[in-house]
This record gives C-alpha cells, structure tokens and sequence, in this order.
C-alpha cells in the first residue's frame, strides 16, 4: 500500500507543534535548550514574574505593548517613564500601578533602587534609544530597546557594550521572529525545503501625510527605510539565514517635498548574499504595499500582509499556510522574560540590531552616492532557525 500523503492539517498540526503553538506543545520542545541552559523556571532565584516599565507611552506602547501584556505569562508591566502627568495618572488606574513605579526622565535613574521593575523596554523616538538603554543598563535592568535599535552604527555599539559591561540581557524589538508566518518562511527557507532560496521580493510602505518625528532627520536617523523598511531587511536575512555582501539603492522620487525635505520619500535597494543570490526591496511613505515574497528552486511562498500586528495571510506553491494570528508582542516580550528566568537564548539580539544598522547605514551610503557599497558582517551572534523552532517552542 502506498503511504498515505500527510493532510494539510497534519502539516500544520505538526509546524504548529514544532513552534510551541498548540497547547501541549510547549513541554515538546526537544529539550536542547533545557539541557543547554540547565536550569527551569525554579532556576529563577527571586522567584517571581519578571516586572517590565515601558519608557514612552506613546502609540506603540499605549496601543500594542501595555495591552500585550495583559496577556503575557512570563512577565507583567509594573511601571511607566513618562514626563506627560495626565498619561501617568491614566495608566496608573488603568493598569493598577502604583505612584512609587512611576518616573520621569529626570529621575529614571534611581529606578536602579525599584525591585519591582527586573525589564526596561524603550519605545521613545530611535534618536532616544541610544541614551536610555545605555542609562536603563546601567541601572542594572536588562533592556528591550524598540526598532530601529539606534540612529547610528557607533550608538547601537554603545548599547550592547553597556549592556555586557552591566551584565544585563539585551533585545530588540523584533516582534515577527514569534509569529507562525515568519517562522514557517524562514523555515521553509533555511531548510530549504523547496529547494534553494533563488530570490526574494520585499515591499513595506503606508502613506504619511502628518509632520512628526518620524520626519527628521535627527529624531528618527531616516525615513520609511529606518521605520518600515527594516522589516524588509529582516525578513529577506531570516528567509535566507544569511546577511548582505553588498547592497545597492536609490532613492525615489520626491512629490511631496513640503513633507519629505529631512528624510526620504522612499527607497529602493537590492541585498547580494554570499551565494550569490539577491533580495529587491521598495519602502515608502507615500504608498502602500506589505509583502514578502520569496521563490525557491521547487517553489515559492508569499505573505500578504507580511508586518502588520495581525490578519497575516501567507500562501505557498502547494497551497495557502494555515496558521493562526497571535498576540505577537505578548510572545515576544515572554520569550525575552523566559531568557531572564531560564536563561534561555534571545532570538533578537542586539547583534541583530547592530546588524541592521550597518545595513542600513550601507544602503543610504549607496543611494547617496550611486555605487554598490561592500558589507562585512562577520561574527555577530544571529540565531538561525533551529533556535527559533527551540525558543518558540517554549513561550
Ligand atoms: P510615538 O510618537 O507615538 O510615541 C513616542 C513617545 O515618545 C511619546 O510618548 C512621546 O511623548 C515620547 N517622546 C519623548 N521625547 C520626545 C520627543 N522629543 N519627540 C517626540 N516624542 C517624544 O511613536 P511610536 O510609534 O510609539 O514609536 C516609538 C518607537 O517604537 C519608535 O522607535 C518606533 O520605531 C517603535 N515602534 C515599533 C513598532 C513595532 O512594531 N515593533 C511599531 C511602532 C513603533
């Protein structure tokens, strides 16, 4: 009798159970990481739920992370960085947060002294990264520090040596190595499942029509590229399991230039890896566009929306993917709790960000001089996949 060929649902039992996505999938990891590390959630001396303080409670923060963890289980929001008084008193009632949990800017550093607060998550404009994580490790907290992770090369440098000379844990806000989609294409890219990897079409772009940081130069360190664009980036690395050689870009045109006068309108670039392959990338903001498309030697698969914080769809040559949406800032901040109680390995890492950094830094040297721009990235600690199934599996 011939075997039987294992349903769609069998498929997507089986990927789901291998990133820890069904209910006893969590205990089915393959015990690398509890050998490697030694240690259980009992490992953790103090013996409580780490507590997390976001610093800046602006969009992201009020409308993602605070209500994310509502629904985290390793780890709980136990206080706010704010200098605004109406958003204090607000989220102290809202999230039951008590007055001595509350800073501002002047005073963030004797949070050193507040045992409540194990977790620093920076969510303040990029240009203000740099200086907060550096002042929030060496209070002694370990740091998440949102994306882009600084404005420059030489910040995002200072970050993790601050972070290693304090001896505190170090993330970037990377939400989408916790999200099924991404797990699968990278997946179904390192291991080369439908055979090599021959390329990868990447778009990210929404239309912004109102004056904000994200507008200077100084404030965000770039445009649509810095914000949105480095999703693109992302994603093209991790479906390879490779970093750029090289990159080439140019700018697009600017037809708004009472907006566009500090920062650029849009970009295009093209990432070569070292096998000689290549990934074509637009980013914008004065357009839409959200995918991630990748063709391999046997195949291809495209999600569609790819960033968004839900309603990710993907498709494959055999079919749709079915997988579910998640809460993916609650898997990411639990993973990055977990690495403090378990000590297990952070997937986004600050040599991530470092890494993206340096690509971005590239692509702008190359728009802004019209020639290919060479990349050494060696050495960096970058987690492929195997260690992604491995961590998922644990959240
Ligand atoms: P926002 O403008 O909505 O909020 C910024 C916050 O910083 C506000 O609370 C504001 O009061 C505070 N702030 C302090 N000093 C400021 C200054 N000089 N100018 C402006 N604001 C100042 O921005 P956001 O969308 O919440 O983005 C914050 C960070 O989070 C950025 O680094 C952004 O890239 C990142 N982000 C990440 C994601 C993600 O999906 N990972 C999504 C959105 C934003």
């Amino acid at each position: 009798m011939r075997n039987k060929k294992p349903s769609k649902d069998t498929d997507r039992r089986t990927f789901l159970k291998n990133i820890g996505m069904l209910s006893a999938a969590g205990f089915l990891g393959t015990g690398i990481l509890n050998t490697a590390c030694g240690t259980n959630t009992s490992g953790n001396t103090n013996n409580k739920v780490p507590g997390i303080a976001l610093v800046g409670l602006g969009g992201y923060a009020t409308g993602q992370l605070a209500p994310a963890l509502q629904e985290t289980k390793h780890c709980k929001l136990t206080g706010i960085v704010t200098v605004t008084p109406a958003k204090e008193k607000e989220w102290m009632k809202k999230y039951n947060i008590p007055r001595e949990n509350v800073y501002n800017y002047d005073n963030f550093d004797s949070i050193a002294d507040n045992k409540d607060i194990d977790i620093i998550y920076i969510v303040l404009p990029n240009s203000m990264h740099a200086e907060y994580s550096i002042r929030a490790a060496k209070a002694g907290k370990h740091v998440i520090c949102e994306k882009p992770m600084t404005t420059t090369v030489e910040d995002a440098q200072a970050i993790i040596r601050a972070c290693n000379e304090n001896n505190v844990k170090l993330s970037v806000g990377y939400r989408l190595h916790f999200e099924p989609h991404h797990l699968r294409a990278m997946e179904l890219g390192q291991t080369e499942e439908m055979g090599k990897v021959l390329n990868t079409d990447a778009a990210f772009s929404f239309v912004l029509n109102n004056k904000s940081w994200r507008l200077d130069k100084e404030m965000a360190g770039g445009g649509p590229l810095m914000d949105i664009g480095i999703y693109t980036i992302q994603g093209a690395c991790y479906t390879k399991g490779q970093w750029p050689v090289e990159v080439e870009a140019r700018y697009g045109e600017v037809t708004k230039p009472e907006l566009f006068d500090s920062v650029e309108q849009s970009i295009s670039f093209t990432l070569k890896f070292p096998d000689g392959t290549t990934s074509k990338h637009n980013t914008s903001y004065a357009d839409n566009a959200n995918y991630l498309k990748t063709t391999a030697e046997n195949g291809w698969w495209e999600l569609n929306p790819a960033y968004s914080y839900g309603h990710l769809r993907g498709k494959t040559s055999n079919g749709q993917m079915d997988l579910p949406n998640v809460n993916q800032q609650a898997r990411q901040m639990d993973a990055f709790a977990l690495s403090i109680i378990r000590d297990t390995p952070i997937l986004a890492t600050g040599d991530m960000g470092l890494r993206d950094m340096m690509i971005m830094e590239a692509i702008y040297q190359s728009a802004d001089t019209g020639k290919p721009v060479p990349l050494h990235l060696n050495g960096l600690d970058i987690p492929q996949f195997r260690l992604h199934k491995e961590v998922n599996a644990l959240i």
